[in-house]
């Protein structure tokens, strides 16, 4: 029996030796970090943390502004472990930076990196495997791009000051199942990841609907061209502008997890999401690795070459939105501008306000068959201004049916459109 146990732990210990793989998981963290969350007056944290520790240990804000947020720290050290007590003002904080790439604070809500709010324990010689746990107030939620295991949110191979963002207090949260990584090979079995995606407060109702769509939509196409989801958990950050209706600005953060922020108007506008490319851009990124310094360009090359390839393959784009709009969307098709989209609409007896998903796949090659030998006769001809049908006749009788033709601006642009209400349904 002694002998045979020896075997296997010499066997188990030779095996974690060789293989980096299994050697990476640590049963045991070096510290735990228990969190609670209140709301107070504004979000507080209480924090604990508990170390193992030969050395003495200090925890250090990684953040500058943070150091004045922080209050009653107490540190305790003894017989190989460090205790610290902190509090944290972390409204206070959020409220005082006010960046989207560290801290922000919505309503009740925050998003922040990791290092924003926790210190960091320094004394180790290498970098401590830290264990979160996190106790939320009622109606409050923490989220994080982080591995979860057993009650815990793990933080391991990174230090904390390069954690990827959290988002805590009154959030709107959900976790949407995607296919895993390589689950979509042909061959494989069927496996979930998890989107954790949370909305920062003072987005309506019905917005927030939208938001979850879109999320879960866009996800799912990042999946079919990868083959898979990138993560296999990750956190997407809503952060809620004002004065602004549609897509701001994206970051992507994958330290420790994979954990994505992005900007959204606060009233927000179905149509636009779907017609945006950040958030597809964004999740390109937590597929390929991350490249600082003279080699960004390739990295935002890359991105952006593929983004326009998984919406295009989706079809991401808001079914509802009116195929005359589309058409001038030179994402969607190149070249086809106010007059081509007008005459094309025509030829092939199609109202420019008919809804894309309502648009068959013949009738769409009907327009753009339509728009092509126009197109390359003007070019030929070197001007577009003859025999029009419908463009600039506002009024005048339709060649086809006899129909008065009638005019209207369309899309974000309002540029006008024409078409015959008799004859292009
Ligand atoms: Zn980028
Ligand atoms: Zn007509």
């Amino acid at each position: 029996m002694v002998a045979s146990g020896m075997f296997w732990r010499t066997l188990i210990a030779a095996l974690l030796a060789t293989s980096p793989a299994l050697a990476q998981p640590v049963a045991m963290p070096d510290c735990t970090a228990d969190g609670v969350l209140s709301d107070s007056e504004g979000l507080k944290l209480e924090v604990t943390y508990r170390c193992r520790a030969a050395q003495p240990l200090s925890f250090q804000p990684t953040e500058d502004r943070a150091a004045q947020y922080v209050s009653d720290l107490k540190v305790e050290q003894r017989d190989g472990a460090a205790e610290a007590h902190y509090s944290f003002d972390l409204s206070g904080f959020a409220r005082a930076v006010d960046s989207t790439s560290v801290a922000v604070l919505r309503g009740n809500s925050v998003l922040a990196t990791l290092g924003g709010w926790l210190l960091e324990p320094r004394g180790y010689d290498r970098v401590p495997v830290i264990d979160i746990r996190m106790t939320t107030g009622s109606g409050l939620i923490f989220a994080t791009g982080l591995p979860k295991v057993g009650d815990a949110w793990r933080l391991s191979g990174i230090p904390v000051r390069f954690a990827g963002y959290t988002a805590l207090g009154r959030l709107t949260y959900r976790e949407l199942a995607v296919p895993a990584p390589g689950s979509l090979r042909p061959g494989q079995p069927k496996a979930d990841a998890i989107l954790r995606v949370a909305i920062l407060d003072g987005i309506s109702e019905a917005g927030r609907a939208d938001l979850f769509d879109w999320a879960e939509r866009t996800a799912e196409a990042e999946a079919n061209y990868w083959q898979g989801f990138t993560a296999r958990q990750a956190l997407l950050g809503l952060v809620p502008v004002a004065n602004k209706r549609g897509v701001g600005y994206g970051r992507t953060v994958s330290g420790g997890g994979v954990t994505v922020m992005v900007e959204v108007g606060v009233d927000v506008d179905r149509r636009r999401l779907f017609n945006d490319w950040v958030l597809t851009h964004e999740l390109i990124h937590t597929g390929m690795p991350f490249i600082r310094g003279r080699g960004t360009w390739l990295m935002e090359g890359a991105a952006t070459y593929v983004e326009p390839i998984i919406r295009a393959r989706a079809g991401v784009k808001d079914p509802t939105r009116p195929i005359g709009d589309a058409l001038l969307d030179q994402r969607t098709i190149a070249g086809i501008g106010n007059l081509w989209r007008a005459e094309s609409c025509w030829d092939a007896g199609i109202s420019p306000w008919r809804a894309t998903a309502d648009v068959s796949d013949e009738e769409a090659l009907a327009v753009v068959s339509a728009a092509r030998p126009r197109m390359l006769a003007a070019a030929a001809q070197g001007h577009q201004d003859r025999d029009h049908r419908v463009y600039g006749r506002a009024g005048r009788p339709c060649p086809r049916c006899g129909a008065r033709i009638r005019a209207r601006g369309q899309g974000d642009d309002n540029r006008r459109s024409f078409w015959c209400p008799s004859c292009q349904p």
